[in-house]
């Protein structure tokens, strides 16, 4: 018998070989050793004490929807917030949601409030501990903008802390150089407005990134971050990427900086595009593209 299981199942629900792939947009990645769901803090805050004692390696996982996992089987436990970690509650201006909420739900629970200031996310298929972690954002805005202070677990115990501490930058935060760190919820502020115009800004958003963005297939959004002075997708499109194929991966047509899983991707394939594209683009312009997406459980 299996110890660890025996031992998690004692502090959550725990499943045994979910594929990574069914846990992510992408729907590539091979099989993770343990994935629990942690019903409230103490039963997190025992998982992640026994793991660290044991020394058995985890990942909290939002809705996998910035992330690249390798086929390889992960030996380790996957931390799923999305399950339990849900409440939210709006106080006048300011709403208060724990890390696996979805941020597209609060965006229109806020909207039907008659709140502003999370229109920008309203497309983004993700937890708020991932939009949080990546600072995401679009249309010039990102979650620093709302973001008034964050709950943090470190080094056993749960803390605020300001929206200053987080170092936020462009799709970067402090969580990125802590990964031991936990976000556990997050207090945004927001501001009054009008229903109809926040819900017309919500529809002409969402109908733009139907139009512009491979929706109907598996992705990661965008692969690599914008550099300075142009945007990724503009150096992509100049070496002729569009439509490029490697296995079952592809450059979408319809958007050149996002890579979809247009049959049965394997992840090298994916990768493999990606680097292909990082080093002409390297060689022709000497601009380094960063990745947006991260690579997760690669040796
Ligand atoms: C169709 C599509 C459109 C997209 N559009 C946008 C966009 O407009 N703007 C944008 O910025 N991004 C966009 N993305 C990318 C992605 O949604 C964001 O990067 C998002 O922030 C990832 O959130 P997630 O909950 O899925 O996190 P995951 O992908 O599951 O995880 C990302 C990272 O966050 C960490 N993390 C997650 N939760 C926690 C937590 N509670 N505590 C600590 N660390 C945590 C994970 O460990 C991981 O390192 C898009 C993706 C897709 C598929």
């Amino acid at each position: 018998m299996d110890s660890l299981y025996t031992e998690l199942q004692k502090l959550a629900e725990t499943d045994k070989d979910v594929p990574l792939a069914r846990m992510t947009t992408l729907r590539i990645g091979g099989p993770a050793r343990y994935t629990v769901y942690p019903q409230n803090e103490l039963s997190l805050d025992g998982i992640l004490r026994m793991l660290k004692r044991e020394n058995v390696p985890y990942k909290v996982i939002g809705k996998g929807s910035n992330l690249l996992c390798s086929d390889d089987e992960f030996a380790g436990v996957v931390i799923r917030l999305d399950r339990y970690f849900t409440s939210s509650f709006f106080r006048d201006d300011i709403l208060t949601a724990q890390a696996g909420c979805s941020i597209i739900s609060l965006a229109y629970d806020a909207m039907k409030l008659g709140y502003s200031g999370l229109e920008f996310a309203s497309g983004i298929p993700a937890t708020v501990g991932g939009v949080t972690f990546m600072n995401a954002g679009a249309y010039r805005s990102s979650m620093a903008d709302v973001i008034e202070s964050v709950l943090v677990y470190r080094d056993g115990n749960s803390e605020w802390i300001s929206n200053a501490e987080c170092e936020f930058g462009y799709r970067t935060s402090i969580f990125q150089s802590h990964p031991d760190w936990l976000i556990l919820g997050v207090r945004m502020h927001l501001k009054p407005g009008n229903v109809n115009e926040i819900r017309e800004l919500m529809d002409n958003r969402r109908q733009r990134r139907m139009a512009s963005q491979p929706l109907d297939k598996p992705s990661a959004g965008s692969v690599f971050r914008n550099p300075e002075n142009i945007p990724a997708w503009k150096l992509i499109e100049n070496i002729g990427y569009r439509g490029k194929r490697i296995g079952g991966a592809m450059v979408s047509e319809k958007h050149v900086n996002f890579i979809v899983n247009e049959d049965h991707a394997k992840a090298k394939d994916f990768l493999q595009l990606a680097d292909e594209i990082h080093d002409e683009i390297l060689e022709r312009y000497g601009i380094d593209l960063k990745m947006e997406v991260e690579k997760f459980n690669w040796k």
